[in-house]
């Protein structure tokens, strides 16, 4: 392998490294890439936790991806409208 192949390779290792220690600045949504940079969600971006018998996972989905959840969820009521902005 030639140096700039493995120096290349660092950089990706490295890259994906960064990305999985702050997924949740990545949009959850599958197949979304959106992600934002800074300490908390700007403004439109929803927080969630969900939360399993033994583990508990925090996510953000990008303002378009919080509406389309606030769509296809029953019986919130587009309670997300509440809360985008507050995370
Ligand atoms: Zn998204």
């Amino acid at each position: 392998m030639s140096s700039s192949t493995s120096e290349s390779l660092e950089g990706t290792i490295s890259e994906i490294a960064r990305r999985l220690s702050e997924p949740e600045r990545m949009c959850a949504w599958g197949g979304c890439t959106k992600q934002f940079t800074g300490p908390t969600p700007p403004r439109g971006w929803v927080t969630l936790t969900i939360a399993g018998a033994h583990n508990e996972r925090r996510c953000v989905l990008c303002p378009k991806h919080a509406r389309e959840l606030d769509g296809l969820l029953k019986g919130i009521g587009g309670a997300f409208g509440d809360i985008v902005g507050s995370a």
